[in-house]
């Protein structure tokens, strides 16, 4: 078993850095000084806790530039996204400081008692299993409802962005939160479940893969420990015979290409109404080809190399395993020669269920096209996934797509005529195979406090 984790560049696929994995005995300190901090954090004045979160949005934002360059050399990210990463984690930082006063407040039921009324009290040290994908925003918006609400917050981060994690302990550290409040755990995958069972551990969050969220969440489910999961998805986008063509094929194309096609809310397939097929297909493809690609500390760059190699041929094999099946390649579809991780922008069409592309997550710029008879039948299609985490849907007739979004589509998430994001404001995850609970806004802050009732006669 690996003794470090190592960082490699995937522009360059030259090593970047490599951090020594924690033993057992400093993982065991790691969780008392969060027993202990806990203990201190909780009684803490809400207010105080308040500024702390903001003093760590400020931080965030003098570092920007830095943590977006991180960013681009362990993972890949085009660092004009990775600044407004950074941004996105300031801001969840402060509208839970903002709002902790109305999301803390005790909230009274009139009953037969003299006083009844529901309080919110935090459980306690809260893991968080986090992926490379968006190296900061996946952990601030796990972190940031829990150390708010007075939790205390440990992180096992991916493998491969050991320096991300490394930034975040220094962010902590300079922000003044108090010792032991958001620690890093340089761990592998196979030290996790030990974590889960320790009884200082109090819930469990995991952003990834259904495989990882499952094998999570049975430790935790045996351990009687509380868990959120927010995994992959297959997100459909429904493209119906009066959608504005144009205004969907832009808005689909950057679905696509966000974070180079690697998140969990990017737009995998595009279930389009017979009727407009061909036309949205041209659209699309112009679109898919209008994209820089090259080294993403390039101001220019919009898409970068995939995060891992392996993870770019497990992407290409999908392809391929879908074309031989009787999918068509518009565009891509190729390994580009060089050192680095790229894959091209794909565009397969034809697809079906059965294919790898239409029933397996895609992890990266590819993307499928799945013709639809109808209406009816693009419902179907679109609910015909083990996944259920975002869906969109395109028709110039709103109260039609409001209808469709709201009653028909299977997922956590549903958009009509624009793309599926997450915002702190609003509640974010899935069902199904997507996983379960909430993140973000105030269902997310709820899922790791006791909702205590207290009546007094
Ligand atoms: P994983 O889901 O394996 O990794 C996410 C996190 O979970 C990492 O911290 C990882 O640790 C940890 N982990 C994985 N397996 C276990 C386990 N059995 N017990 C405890 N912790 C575990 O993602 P990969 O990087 O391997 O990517 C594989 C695929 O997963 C991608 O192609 C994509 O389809 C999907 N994925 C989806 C994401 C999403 O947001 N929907 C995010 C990331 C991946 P370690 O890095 O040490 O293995």
């Amino acid at each position: 078993l690996p003794t470090v984790l190592q960082s490699v560049d995937p522009t360059t696929g030259r090593p970047v850095r490599s951090v020594p994995v924690l033993a057992p005995g400093a993982v065991e300190q790691h969780i008392q000084s969060a027993s202990r901090a806990f203990a201190m954090w909780r009684r803490t004045h809400p207010t105080d806790r308040a500024d702390a979160l903001r003093n760590l949005a400020r931080l965030l934002r003098t570092r920007k530039n830095d943590l977006a360059l991180l960013m681009a050399e362990e993972m890949g990210k085009p660092v004009v996204q990775g600044r407004a990463e950074i941004e996105k984690c300031a801001w969840v930082c402060e509208f839970y400081a903002d709002h902790l006063p109305s999301f803390l407040a005790p909230q009274p039921v009139t009953t037969e008692w003299t006083r009844s009324y529901v309080d919110f009290q935090p459980l306690g040290p809260i893991l968080g299993v986090m992926p490379w994908n968006f190296p900061f925003w996946q952990v601030f918006r796990a972190a940031a409802p829990a150390l708010v609400a007075g939790n205390v917050f440990l992180l096992k981060h991916a493998a491969n962005v050991p320096g991300c994690a490394l930034a975040i302990a220094q962010l902590s550290r300079d922000a003044g939160l108090p010792e032991g409040i958001l620690q890093v755990l340089p761990v592998r995958a196979d030290q996790v479940g030990a974590i889960v069972d320790h009884p200082a551990i109090r819930g469990v969050t995991v952003t990834g893969s259904t495989t990882a969220g499952r094998a999570i969440a049975a430790r935790a489910g045996a351990a009687l420990k509380k868990t959120v999961l927010e995994l992959g998805g297959s997100d459909p986008y429904v493209i119906l015979e009066d959608a504005d063509l144009d205004q969907a094929a832009e808005t689909c194309a950057n679905a696509r290409l966000i974070n180079t096609g690697q998140s969990c809310i990017a737009a995998k397939r595009f279930i389009v109404v017979e009727q407009v097929r061909a036309e949205f297909e041209a659209r699309l493809l112009e679109q898919l080809q209008t994209r820089n690609t090259g080294d993403p500390r390039n101001e220019q760059t919009l898409l970068g190399p995939l995060a891992r190699h392996d993870l770019r041929d497990q992407l290409h094999a999908q392809v391929q395993a879908s074309l031989r099946m009787g999918a068509r390649c518009l565009c891509g579809g190729f390994l580009p020669d060089g050192p680095g991780a790229f894959y091209p922008p794909t565009l397969l069409t034809d697809v079906r269920p059965g294919m790898p592309v239409f029933d397996e997550e895609t992890f990266g710029p590819v993307a499928a096209v799945v013709p639809a008879r109808d209406e009816a039948d693009a419902i179907r299609l679109a609910n015909q996934s083990p996944y259920g985490l975002g869906a969109a849907i395109f028709t110039r007739d709103i109260e039609r797509g409001e209808r469709l979004a709201r009653e028909h589509l299977e997922a956590g998430v549903c958009t009509v005529n624009d793309f599926v994001r997450s915002d702190p404001r609003l509640p974010f995850g899935g069902i199904k195979d997507s996983g379960y609970g909430r993140e973000l806004g105030l269902f997310g802050f709820r899922e790791f406090l006791n909702v205590k009732t207290v009546c007094v006669r």
